[in-house]
């Protein structure tokens, strides 16, 4: 039942409308009090997978430090930017936060290099995405409802979860890979959300990199972003110890990045002048930094790249991980009677052993599959 709400009247026309949504898979009454994507965000948020999101790595695994960002504090960061942008540009809010909290859900333990060792483990047999596994997640790995696999999400969201995909598999997804066929657009809620994750990860990997002693303020300053507004907050408050001064630097950096992708983006959608969310997906991209910033942020990337992400000991750990992965996908692959019984096929052809492998392997956290790892491969251990 619909209780009169009208959840769409403050949207522009050319936002994703919940009462114009393309629906669900699974015809389903309407959620009453909820827009359809709220009702979306929801089962996200009492999904399993969303909790596992806790104890997986973003990029320090969950046990080297309990302040550093996991899946599932990154997710709601990009929830936050991500809300924000959407409500300054008059699109679905509702379908922002459900994208976001669900754009991560089908990583790996273990971060990209589990992702990377999965697909080469899966070769073979398909490989293995973790954009793909988010859609698979959510359209059929989670068990929660009576009537359907999967949590049954809505169009909208659940082409907002598969950011990309290659043409292969997109001929296999119908509807929802049109769009890598024919090289349209998704939703402007789609493209934010995009921008929001790389908002987030951009300032928050600062944080933790120099939390880590991994990276230095000294060697921060090197990227001009972060000096401008380091120096700006150094002539405000002389003397600001250095924690403070970091997050007066980086409330400063997302204000003015997201500031530029609303200004950027509202002019662009100014200029195309959408009366649709059709329009919106046969126009070009129109949610985007500008071309300054653009550059800004690739050199922040790169330092990101250089010096954190590819640090001795942060490739140490990477080491460490592919072997798990790795590791427990060949001893599963070998000895199937080693799988819990609801991930065992017998008799089923040995792609689809080696999907079910893949499927239990994402779903573990980090400490999941160190535990495991020990289990299979320690005597000791029961
Ligand atoms: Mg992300």
């Amino acid at each position: 039942m619909n209780f009169g709400f009208d959840f769409d009247s403050r949207l522009a026309p050319y936002a994703a409308h919940s009462a114009q949504g393309r629906g669900r898979a699974f015809a389903e009454p309407p959620a009453g009090s909820r827009s359809e994507f709220q009702r979306d965000r929801d089962r996200i948020i009492h999904s399993t997978a969303f909790r596992r999101l806790e104890y997986k790595t973003q990029v320090f695994l969950n046990h080297e430090g309990d302040l550093f960002r996991t899946r599932l504090t990154h997710s709601i960061e990009v929830a936050q930017i991500g809300r924000t942008l959407a409500r300054s540009l008059h699109i679905n809010e509702d379908l922002v936060e459900a994208v976001a909290l669900a754009h991560d859900l089908g990583h790996t333990p273990f971060g990209h290099v589990g992702q990377d060792v999965l697909n080469e483990c899966m070769r073979e047999f398909g490989g293995f995405e973790h954009n793909l596994q988010s859609l698979r997640v959510v359209d059929s790995l989670e068990e929660h409802y009576g009537d359907f696999d999967g949590l049954n999400l809505m169009f909208e969201t659940r082409e907002g979860i598969l950011k990309h995909c290659s043409a292969a598999n997109a001929r296999q997804l119908g509807e929802l890979g049109e769009r890598f066929l024919n090289r349209t657009q998704p939703s402007l809620e789609a493209q934010l959300t995009n921008l929001a994750d790389e908002i987030a990860y951009n300032n928050h990997d600062i944080d933790d990199g120099l939390r880590s002693g991994l990276i230095t303020m000294a060697q921060m300053m090197e990227v001009d972003l972060f000096a401008r507004f380091h120096h700006e907050v150094a002539a405000k408050y002389p003397g600001l110890p250095g924690r403070r001064a970091l997050y007066e630097t980086s409330r400063r950096m997302i204000t003015v990045m997201t500031a530029d992708v609303v200004a950027t983006s509202a002019a662009l959608i100014a200029d195309a002048a959408p009366a649709s969310i059709d329009d919106v997906r046969a126009a070009p991209p129109l949610i985007r930094f500008s071309d300054a910033m653009k550059a800004e942020t690739t050199a922040l990337k790169r330092f990101l790249h250089a010096n954190l992400y590819r640090h001795y000991q942060v490739n140490r750990m990477r080491v460490k991980a592919s072997r798990i992965v790795n590791d427990l996908f060949e001893a599963f692959m070998k000895d199937t009677v080693l799988l819990p019984p609801d991930y065992q096929v017998p008799g089923a052809d040995v792609s689809k052993q080696a999907r079910k492998i893949a499927d239990y392997i994402a779903g573990m956290t980090d400490r999941y599959a160190i535990r495991e790892h020990r289990r299979i491969f320690s005597i000791d251990e029961l």
